[in-house]
């Protein structure tokens, strides 16, 4: 099963507000953007030419990873609010 088959299997309640803010001016001057290919659910992509981190949070697992490998220790990171964010309906 691909990835893509594997996200489809869960609910997502997204918030109207990203529950992931990375500080932008350390994106801008990290040299590893370690958040990108640690983030098993795609979320952080970088955009060349806005020079900005584009944080599709609607997608993210909560699983922490992005929060731990930040090269910068400057990405602020909470679970979402009350009801929204993923439901694991299996496994
Ligand atoms: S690792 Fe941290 S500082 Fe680097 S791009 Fe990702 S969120 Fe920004
Ligand atoms: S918490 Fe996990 S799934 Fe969510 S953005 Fe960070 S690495 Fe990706």
């Amino acid at each position: 099963m691909n990835l893509d088959k594997k996200l489809s299997t869960l609910k997502y309640t997204p918030d109207e507000n990203s529950h992931l803010k990375p500080t932008q001016e350390d994106c801008v001057s990290c040299k590893t953007r370690s958040c990108i290919n640690a983030c098993p659910a795609g979320v952080y992509e970088w955009l060349e030419n806005e020079n900005k981190l584009l944080v599709k949070y609607e997608n993210c697992l909560e699983c922490g990873a992005c929060r731990i490998i930040c090269a910068k220790h400057s990405l602020n990171w909470e679970y979402p609010k009350g009801t929204k964010g993923v439901t694991f309906k299996k496994g």
